[in-house]
């Protein structure tokens, strides 16, 4: 029978783990609830049933696994940093052996989005690209670099925080401590900030009806519907993220020279409507590389680019490994 792995993807409200094979084929899935309050030794142990309770359903123990987790990690030693979304902040915690002990099977740990970079690589729109850059755009932006066929971790594994450069100098104060980063300009909630302000601006009519005034119900997705329906303020406000991560985009393709770029996230989720805006500006910016080749796609994994991520981390160090 093929190996099997098994790929954990740890979020602040939902933990989602996959047992799959090499070629990322599902065997079992699931979702728990994260309960992140009772601190990470409960969270481990409950990631620890979790993942065994697949492994019998499909009556084969995983290889090894991966996961992982929205921060800061030592991917040599296993050790999570820093985790801000999460309560305890996860100071010094050494997951990976702990994660290793109980479930009998090495334990790989590396940051969320560059998992789920390496999920695009592996299974996803990246199957035959060899340089890539992966922009997640949730609540946060996060971001990773693939070149020549490697995921590039940097010393602290810590590259590709593409979310944190700069795009406006005197810009909005970022939760990183600089200014005007694109997170703060092109984030789920810097999109939806504006679109609630155009609500009670009284310049957008038809969002106003689609979340029928609410607006806590506002978001990316419900503007794009509006803005497709005919509000032109929301639309110009969409078009103004798109610009924001058009000039990111460019800075990633001048330095790096990708063949392909992948959005995922909620953000992303408003589609061609945003991403052909991002195409065009990346292409009225870059001068100095060919943009013909340069495709500019949407995540084909979506919200399983983070556990197949992880299975692919997982089935890439056992070969390495042997
Ligand atoms: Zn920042």
């Amino acid at each position: 029978m093929e190996l099997l792995y098994a790929g954990v993807d740890l979020g602040g409200t939902t933990v989602a783990c996959a047992l799959a094979d090499a070629r990322g084929q599902i065997v079992q899935d699931a979702k728990i609830d994260t309960q992140s309050h009772a601190g990470p030794e409960a969270v481990l142990d409950r990631i620890a049933t979790l993942v065994k309770e697949l492994s019998q359903a499909a009556k084969t123990e995983p290889t090894a696994v991966g996961m992982g987790v929205p921060g800061l990690v030592d991917v040599d030693a296993g050790i999570v940093r820093f985790l801000p979304n999460l309560p305890t902040n996860w100071r010094d915690v050494p997951a990976g052996p702990m994660l290793s002990e109980k479930l009998g099977c090495p334990v790989w740990l590396l940051n969320d989005v560059r998992t789920a970079t390496l999920g695009e690589l592996a299974f996803g729109q990246g199957a035959n690209a060899d340089t890539m850059a992966f922009f997640a755009l949730g609540t946060g932006i996060g971001g990773g670099i693939v070149i020549d066929g490697q995921l590039r971790l940097g010393p602290l594994g810590a590259a590709g925080e593409l979310g944190h450069q700069t795009i406006l100098p005197h810009g909005p104060p970022c939760g990183c401590g600089n200014r005007g980063c694109l997170e703060t300009l092109a984030s789920g909630p810097a999109l939806t900030a504006e679109g609630v302000r155009l609500l009670h601006s009284g310049l957008a009519p038809r969002l106003h009806e689609l979340v029928e005034g609410d607006p806590g119900r506002v978001t990316p997705k419900q503007m794009a519907a509006a803005a497709q329906h005919g509000d032109e303020a929301v639309l110009d406000a969409i078009h103004r993220t798109a610009e924001y991560l058009a000039i990111g985009v460019a800075n990633v393709v001048v330095t790096i020279h990708p063949e392909l770029v992948v959005f995922g996230g909620g953000v992303a989720q408003m589609g061609d409507l945003l991403l052909d805006r991002v195409r065009q500006a990346v292409r009225r910016r870059v001068r100095m590389i060919p943009t013909e080749n340069l495709r500019i796609e949407l995540s084909r994994l979506g919200n399983r680019a983070g556990v197949l991520g992880a299975v692919a981390l997982a089935a890439q160090k056992t070969s390495r490994e042997t």
